[in-house]
């Protein structure tokens, strides 16, 4: 189809609502400790897609922002605290979205860890699916004991 349908998602409390038009750009699983404290889960799966394809439905006004780096900032409901959305100077052009936010059947295939070499020593992880870390967290790395 050439116009495929939405997903939209909301916060826990659903003050904000969101839409996103497919494709995604990526799908992945991150294991950063930043994700890990914000979530307070072991590890967070993101989608990132182009700005164009993403919108605030409503609740603009409940989102806060908490930078969370020199170039990026997380957004999160004031009033439930979910975590929803990155977004960095380094790639205005591109929001990442927390997949857990999005109802319905829309699922898309997660296609790597990343920041694993960064992951808690408790994570345990039984999938395929690559390995990345390193400075960008995206690069491959070793398995290591
Ligand atoms: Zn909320
Ligand atoms: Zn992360």
């Amino acid at each position: 189809m050439s116009s495929p349908t939405p997903a939209s998602g909301t916060c826990l409390c659903g003050a904000v609502a969101f839409s996103v038009r497919l494709p995604t750009l990526f799908c992945v699983h991150c294991h950063c400790s930043m994700c890990r404290r914000s979530h307070g889960a072991a590890f967070v799966t993101w989608i990132g897609v182009p700005r164009s394809q993403f919108d605030i439905v409503q609740g603009e006004d409940a989102l806060l922002r908490y930078d969370s780096s020199e170039h990026g900032w997380r957004s999160f409901c004031g009033r439930c605290g979910s975590s929803l959305f990155c977004e960095n100077q380094s790639h205005p052009d591109q929001v990442d979205i927390v997949l857990a936010n999005i109802r319905g059947s829309f699922a898309p295939a997660p296609q790597a860890h990343i920041f694993w070499d960064d992951r808690a020593s408790w994570t345990v992880v039984a999938d395929d699916l690559p390995r990345l870390g390193g400075k960008s967290g995206t690069e491959p790395v070793e398995e290591g004991g």
